[in-house]
């Protein structure tokens, strides 16, 4: 298969990094972990007089740079490949882009390796890349079109309660065996260009 996998939530731990950088730029402000989030935007955690704050830790240089790997994940990659799928990141950038996008890079150069780079695509609009499926932790994702992919949500706290099956970096290669075996059934499975 073509398995798009999004960066934040999903290979890069966001919300530790938030947390981190939001306790010490905002000692005094309201905190919630990241870890018990029920929605999705981490903003939306917060009080409206806290949402301007909370857009001003993300926009710093290195933050996206020095996100943690989640564990497992770029293993996962690596073995997707050598098992013959085919794997592609996919992530979106800020509309803030000055330090966000060329950091998703290097980011990606260090943790994968530098011939991952030319695997990454940078959209706004994730329906617009085709592939088998997207892992995502983005509960609900729409766009100009429909997608060609099989949404697979990436195990988070605001994804618990959704009653969905969470793909996680223990259980993806059956998770990811069944999305096959249904795409396969319905013939909506891509055909890759070999050479
Ligand atoms: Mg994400």
């Amino acid at each position: 298969m073509l398995i798009l996998v999004d960066m934040d939530g999903v290979l890069c731990n966001y919300g530790a990094a938030f947390d981190k950088a939001w306790k010490t730029k905002y000692p005094d402000a309201p905190w919630f972990p990241s870890e018990t989030a029920t929605t999705f935007f981490i903003k939306d955690q917060y009080p409206e007089e806290w949402h301007e704050q909370t857009s001003t830790i993300n926009v710093e240089p290195g933050f996206f740079r020095n996100l943690e790997p989640i564990s497992g994940g770029v293993e996962a990659l690596r073995a997707l490949e050598e098992a013959g799928h085919v794997v592609r990141i996919c992530t979106a950038p800020l509309t803030n882009y000055q330090n966000c996008v060329l950091e998703k890079h290097e980011w990606v150069e260090e943790h994968l390796g530098f011939e991952w780079v030319r695997k990454v695509t940078t959209t706004k609009d994730k329906v617009l890349v085709a592939g088998d499926v997207l892992i995502d932790d983005k509960p609900d994702i729409s766009g100009l079109i429909v997608p060609s992919w099989t949404h697979v949500r990436f195990d988070a706290p605001y994804n618990r309660l959704s009653g969905h099956t969470l793909l996680n970096w223990s259980n993806y290669v059956e998770v990811l065996a069944e999305v096959e075996k249904e795409r396969r059934k319905a013939g909506t499975l891509l055909t890759l260009r070999t050479s």
